[in-house]
């Protein structure tokens, strides 16, 4: 990407920079992101879609990338896959988008013909190459998005739509565990992506249990989420856990933490028969103990991403007021301020559930 600035000083509507010049905000390497002036992009190619971006949620993956920890990451990279767009220009006949239209962005993009996509999972496609991550993303005035990737709704606030990609990690890992009414759930992990999964098991109709080892988290599931039963995961869950459910312990356990001690202890924590979800990712490799793996029976499942009807399915679920997102938002930024403030919002600590930027 080349950066410039403009020769021409003429105003452009919504944008204190020149015609032909817009705002972006990038990582250029570990710890040090700034913001520069780069070239808008020209009329959309065939099949694609030149949006506005209005919001950008920041999460764990962003913290990652800032602090070069994430793997097979290249800099520079313009981050930002949590986006709220609205449409400017449609290049697609067969597509009903039009100028103006609010949508959330699936930021997924796949290669459409890989075994996974033919298979509907493109979720997880060989080539998977995620907006934000693995190629640049929205942290920027106006971006190009394949038609298809676009998910619109009317009622949504832009800040509702930031949080539908967010939401979908957990709509997802909830899908793969194929929740029953009434059964017993443990979700491991209280960040957002775990507090996203919590919102879509009690949607399910699961009877939740909130494990985590910090107690301001587990007070949040109580009061903001309705959730019954929380437990301080830095001591021995596994007694808690057998009172509640008749010693039986839970059918379902979802980790969200990444963190491979835990995902690892999910094991013993699983009723035999039962199935246990990993949506966060450890770098590395995990183990477990065979003989217990067996005599439980136990199914193991990864989720990654979320799937296409997923995003239209949540902007629903929104709508009707099914799923509440008025707890997500802890922090709003503009993207002016975001340099400065980006290491102290972004690290897992700050006390930040979710903070969206404003462009
Ligand atoms: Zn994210
Ligand atoms: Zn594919």
């Amino acid at each position: 990407m080349g950066f410039f600035v403009a020769p021409s000083a003429n105003d452009r509507s919504n944008s204190q920079y020149p015609s032909g010049v817009m705002k972006t905000i990038i990582l250029q390497q570990p710890n040090e992101i700034c913001a520069v002036q780069t070239a808008a992009p020209p009329e959309p190619p065939s099949g694609w879609a030149l949006v506005r971006v209005n919001r950008v949620g920041i999460c764990g993956t962003d913290w990652h990338a800032f602090q070069g920890r994430q793997p097979f990451f290249h800099y520079p990279r313009i981050l930002g896959h949590e986006l709220a767009v609205v449409i400017e220009t449609v290049n697609d006949p067969a597509s009903d988008l039009k100028p103006g239209d609010r949508c959330a962005v699936e930021p997924y993009l796949n290669c459409g013909k890989c075994i996974a996509c033919r298979n509907g999972k493109e979720n997880c496609c060989v080539d998977l190459k995620v907006m934000g991550v693995h190629v640049d993303g929205g942290m920027r005035e106006q971006i190009h998005v394949p038609t298809n990737k676009l998910h619109r709704s009317e009622k949504l606030s832009m800040d509702q739509l930031a949080l539908v990609e967010p939401l979908g990690i957990g709509c997802h890992g909830v899908d793969r565990a194929g929740i029953r009414k009434a059964e017993w759930v443990l979700v491991i992990g209280a960040g957002p992506i775990g507090l996203s999964v919590v919102q879509f098991a009690l949607a399910a109709g699961g009877r939740v249990v909130v494990a985590d080892v910090d107690p301001s988290r587990l007070e949040f599931c109580r009061r903001k989420m309705s959730v019954l039963h929380t437990l301080d995961a830095s001591a021995e869950i596994s007694p808690a856990l057998l009172k509640l459910t008749d010693n039986e312990l839970p059918t379902v356990v979802i980790d969200a933490t990444g963190n491979a001690k835990s995902m690892m202890r999910s094991f013993e924590l699983v009723a035999h028969g039962g199935r246990v979800v990993f949506v966060g990712l450890f770098q590395g490799d995990l183990t477990f103990n065979d003989p217990n793996f067996h005599r439980r029976e136990v199914t193991l499942l990864a989720s990654r991403n979320a799937r296409p009807q997923d995003f239209s399915r949540i902007i629903r679920l929104v709508e009707e007021g099914r799923i509440d997102t008025s707890p997500w938002i802890t922090h709003h930024v503009r993207c002016d301020e975001l340099v400065a403030v980006f290491p102290k919002l972004a690290a897992p600590n700050s006390g930040v559930l979710k903070a969206i930027i404003e462009f």
